[in-house]
């Protein structure tokens, strides 16, 4: 077996042989004294793609999301958001730990709290001695279960903040791909926001890297801040050339991995036993279940990775595959027939 299927995230995504070529050419200096021109250059092109003021460059979306609580928020500030995002889920607590905010964490529906419930929990401390002040809700666009919140409900939830003086940041791991669902600008979902992260390393194959994009005034506060979490680098901009071909070349074929994801989904319900989630089937992630395996999932995965294919085991009962830039359709049949055999 010479080639390895993937399937566990769209994190896994080598750069592309561009990629590698622009990176080895890159023309860089140190960002921290803001002489990094492809730095520059990927920053000023990544905020004009989302229609903001300003952006910057950061190590990682876990990073960008932090940092953007960071800069928004004082700390004991309360948060809004959805009780499975990325934030409360995935990032280690670290919203505790380093911008030293308190979550309101709320129930969600494919993606969605419910916008009458966000509006009757927003707290001002000036109403009450007891009360920590609300100051920023986080959205998150696609959603981590692989749905697409559409802009209405965006759209409410920004009007809410607007009124009540809150700012709203989006978590868009995965913008390019919502945005290739709804089948808008990036544009048309962050103006919706006051600050935007979106990732360059998933399934827009940069080797690594994501961006924060905001208001020049949030963007040179978030600059000190980056350089206070031990983000400031040096000459980033190797890391940069990838991601300009990643804006420029990759969002706009992202409709190929959810069109294989859909092929992967249908193909899985050959499979008795198997039961795809399909109503969470927006973007490039296949989520589905595996009824009476005779084999546990650590078993499982290691029978697949015997026959060259990657996966993670499953997480709250469910299995995850994500189709991305490295796997095609014939790497689909492959994986089903393998699946065929075990299962
Ligand atoms: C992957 C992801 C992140 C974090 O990105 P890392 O680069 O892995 O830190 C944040 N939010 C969502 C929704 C994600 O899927």
């Amino acid at each position: 077996m010479s080639k390895i299927i993937d399937l566990r995230s769209d994190t896994v995504t080598e750069p592309t042989e561009k990629m590698r070529e622009a990176m080895f050419k890159a023309t860089v200096g140190d960002d921290v004294y803001e002489d990094d021109p492809t730095i520059k250059e990927l920053e000023k092109y990544a905020a004009t793609m989302v229609g903001k003021e300003a952006a910057i460059f950061v190590p990682s979306g876990t990073f960008g999301n932090q940092l953007a609580i960071f800069t928004h928020c004082k700390r004991g500030d309360e948060v809004i958001l959805g009780e499975d995002c990325h934030i409360v889920a995935h990032e280690v607590g670290a919203a505790a730990v380093i911008a030293g905010v308190q979550l309101r964490a709320l129930e969600t529906k494919r993606g969605k709290m419910d916008v009458s419930k966000v509006t009757s929990i927003i707290r001002s401390e000036q109403e009450d001695i007891h009360f920590p002040g609300t100051s920023l809700i986080c959205l998150e666009n696609a959603y981590s279960n692989g749905s697409v919140v559409d802009l209405e409900y965006m759209k409410s939830i920004y009007n809410i903040a607007e009124k009540r003086n809150l700012k709203v940041h989006l978590d868009g791991a995965r913008l390019f791909n919502a945005a290739t669902y709804l089948q808008v600008d990036a544009k048309d979902i962050v103006k919706y926001c006051d600050s935007v992260m979106f990732c360059l390393s998933k399934g827009l194959c940069s080797p690594i890297g994501s961006i924060l994009a905001g208001s020049k005034e949030f963007i040179e506060k978030a600059r000190k801040k980056r350089k206070l979490m031990g983000g400031g680098l040096r000459q980033g901009g190797f890391l940069a050339a990838a991601g300009l071909i990643s804006l420029k070349e990759m969002t706009g074929r992202l409709s190929e991995d959810h069109h294989n994801a859909r092929y992967l989904a249908s193909r899985l319900e050959e499979i008795s036993g198997i039961t795809v989630d399909k109503d969470n089937l927006d973007i490039n992630m296949v989520f589905f279940k595996i009824e009476n395996c005779n084999k546990s999932s650590n078993e499982l995965c290691d029978a697949f990775l015997s026959k060259g294919i990657k996966t993670n085991p499953p997480e709250a009962g469910k299995m995850r595959f994500v189709t991305h830039y490295w796997v095609n359709k014939e790497d689909i049949d492959y994986v089903v027939n393998v699946m065929k055999e075990l299962i």
